[in-house]
């Protein structure tokens, strides 16, 4: 049972948005694609947990601010005598253990999983303990991407490889479980306890003047639209839209952005690139929101 549901993070929305309308910095152009890639890993070992038919509760994307700390976890299948944590990653490529670090291919270091794995699992361990809860936690690191390769990786190391994450839910199907209202109330708390992360913090400056405006393809992202009669066509992938839902993205990207202006007729125009017709747009505004003060003051929200 899906306790809480993976959602896409908001600072990768926000990057998403930023990357399409911008030309962002190399540094979080490389971020924005690390935090996709991760994403879409997350994407596909919910899908695999999602198939499990053992009473048990699936938390994903859970983030915690304990003892002057933060920390992760990526999924978290709660059964009747332990927790299993996942770190979930979605590596692509060649990578090697070498006297306990962690390297890709071509010999730069990376970010240990493993390490990063016993931090947050310790930080659960205590923040259970801390809870009064006495329930056992045991951790992995599961590689998710059937094109990650690692070599020399120590026998006991408590990692999942991708030819290896069908065994291991099967072996928690196995598992007899049987969860109580103290399983629930234990969930409950940590849902409770989860802090969202500011997605606008560490974003790069960006500025209203300097995003690229114009109509978008809802399926890739390209700014090739035209408006025929109710409906944007996508020149690059043939993609048709109502102008309608086109608009009330552009209204959303806005909001997303620059969730302190007000949404004005002449703003959504303006962000739709001038195309269609200012009638059009107030209609459609007004269908979806409400109209507030008068004249050149009006705004909807
Ligand atoms: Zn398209």
């Amino acid at each position: 049972m899906i306790k809480r549901p993976l959602t896409k993070p908001l600072k990768l929305i926000l990057l998403e948005i930023l990357n399409k309308r911008m030309d962002l910095p190399h540094d979080q152009k490389l971020y924005y694609s690390q935090l996709k890639k991760g994403y879409e890993g997350e994407m596909m070992f919910d899908a695999l947990t999602e198939k499990l038919s053992c009473d048990c509760y699936i938390l994903n994307g859970l983030r915690f601010e304990f003892n002057n700390t933060t920390f992760q976890i990526d999924s978290m299948i709660a059964m009747q005598q332990t927790l299993y944590i996942n770190e979930v990653k979605n590596f692509e490529g060649d990578y090697f253990y070498e006297n306990g670090k962690f390297y890709s291919r071509n010999g730069s270091e990376r970010k240990d999983p493993l390490v990063q794995l016993e931090r947050s699992s310790s930080q659960l361990r205590q923040l259970l303990h801390h809870l009064g809860y006495k329930i056992k936690v045991e951790s992995y690191v599961v590689h998710i991407n059937p094109e990650f390769t690692l070599y020399q990786a120590p026998l006991d190391a408590p990692i999942i490889f991708p030819t290896q994450i069908n065994r291991y839910i099967n072996n928690l199907n196995r598992i007899p479980t049987i969860l109580n209202r103290k399983h629930e109330i234990l969930c409950g708390k940590l849902i409770s306890l989860h802090v969202e992360e500011d997605p606008y913090a560490k974003l790069p400056p960006y500025k209203y003047g300097g995003m690229r405006k114009g109509f978008t393809c809802a399926i890739c992202n390209s700014f090739a639209i035209s408006v025929h009669g109710q409906h944007c066509v996508c020149e690059d992938c043939g993609h048709v839209e109502s102008v309608e839902s086109a608009v009330l993205r552009i209204v959303w990207e806005i909001k997303m952005l620059f969730p302190e202006l007000k949404i004005t007729t002449n703003l959504v125009y303006d962000w739709c690139g001038g195309v269609g017709d200012k009638k059009r747009i107030r209609r459609i505004l007004g269908k979806h929101f409400r109209l507030v003060g008068a004249h050149q003051w009006a705004y909807f929200e």
